[in-house]
C-alpha cells in the first residue's frame, strides 16, 4: 500500500501481496511500507522470476505450445535464472547444489510445456497489468486503487498465475482463503472481461528434478468480491488511523513468521527470540 500523489489526484494504491501480507501480519504489511529495499529476493524468488520470464518469452512469440521448441524454451529460462541470481540476493540452502538447482529448472520448464501450457488457452496477455477504482475511500477520505499484473488472462478471461513450490497445494485451502484469486477476478469483473463467476488457475511447477505439476482452478463470484473488499477497507483504516511510525499488531502464529519466511525477521521477532 502507497500513498500517491500525483498532480492533484492523491490515491493509495493496494496490491494483492500487500493485502496478503496484512492477513498475515500486519506488522509485515506496515515494514513493506517502511522498509521496501529490504525485500530484496532470494534465489526461490530469482528462479521463479527466470520461470516467469521464459513463459511469457513463450506465450508473447508463439501462438500455440506447439510451437514453442522445448530445448529453446529452457535456455531462455536458464539464462533469466543465472542472471536473476546474479543480482544482490539472499542465498538458501537452494543455492547449496547448483547442478540440482539447475535440473529443477528444466525439470519445471518441461513440465509446464507438458502438462500446463496445453490446457491454457492461448493468444490472450502475458504480464498483464491493471489498475481499478474500488469505489473505496480510506479513513482520511483518500481512494483507494488496486494496482497489480496477472501472469496471464485469456481471451475469454481465464487468469493464469505460474507458481514454482517445494510442495504441491491443498485446492480447497486455496479456493477457502486465496486472496490473489479474488484480487485478480475481481479487476478482470470490474474492466469488463467477464461477468459473474470467475476461473482463476494456479499453474504450479514443483521445484525438483523430477517433473511434478499441478493445476488448481479457483473459483470467485460477488460474495468473495464482497468479503475481500471488507478485508481491504479495514486495513487501509488501521493504516490511516495508526499510521505507520509505530508497530502494528504482530502475528507471529504461522511458520511464515520465521527467518526463512520473513524478511524482517531479524528487526521483528527474530531480535527478541533470536
Ligand atoms: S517477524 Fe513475525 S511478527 Fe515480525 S513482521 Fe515478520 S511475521 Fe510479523
Amino acid at each position: 500500500m502507497k500513498l500517491y500523489v500525483e498532480d492533484t489526484n492523491v490515491h493509495y494504491r493496494v496490491r494483492q501481496s500487500w493485502l496478503n501480507d496484512f492477513m498475515l501480519c500486519p506488522e509485515r504489511s506496515r515494514l513493506a511500507i517502511t522498509l521496501p529495499q529490504w525485500r530484496s529476493g532470494s534465489d526461490a524468488t530469482a528462479i521463479g522470476t527466470g520461470i516467469h520470464a521464459a513463459i511469457e518469452w513463450a506465450m508473447t512469440y508463439h501462438e500455440d505450445i506447439p510451437d514453442v521448441d522445448l530445448e529453446e524454451l529452457k535456455d531462455v529460462a536458464t539464462k533469466h535464472v543465472l542472471d536473476e541470481l546474479e543480482k544482490p540476493i539472499k542465498l538458501t540452502k537452494i543455492s547449496d547444489d547448483e547442478e540440482v538447482m539447475m535440473a529443477s529448472v528444466d525439470a519445471m520448464i518441461e513440465g509446464w510445456h507438458r502438462d500446463i501450457a496445453p490446457m491454457v488457452e492461448w493468444g490472450g496477455h502475458s504480464e498483464y497489468q491493471f489498475e481499478i477504482d474500488t469505489g473505496l475511500v480510506s479513513a482520511n477520505n483518500v481512494p483507494i486503487l488496486l494496482t497489480g499484473t496477472m501472469d496471464y488472462i485469456s481471451p475469454s478471461g481465464e487468469i493464469w498465475d505460474w507458481k514454482t513450490s517445494t510442495r504441491t497445494y491443498t485446492p480447497a485451502d486455496k479456493q477457502a482463503r486465496a486472496i490473489q484469486p479474488t484480487f485478480y477476478c475481481y479487476a478482470a469483473e470490474k474492466l469488463g472481461l467477464s461477468n459473474g463467476t470467475m476461473s482463476f488457475f494456479y499453474g504450479v511447477m514443483i521445484r525438483k528434478p523430477q517433473i511434478k505439476t499441478q493445476i488448481v482452478e479457483i473459483v470467485r463470484d460477488q460474495a468473495h468480491y464482497d468479503w475481500m473488499l471488507r478485508q481491504l477497507e479495514s486495513a487501509t483504516r488501521m493504516a490511516t488511523t495508526m499510521g505507520i511510525d509505530h508497530s502494528w499488531p504482530m502475528n507471529d502464529q504461522g511458520h511464515l513468521c520465521s527467518s526463512t519466511w520473513c524478511d524482517y525477521w531479524s528487526i521483528c521477532k527474530g531480535a527478541s527470540l533470536p
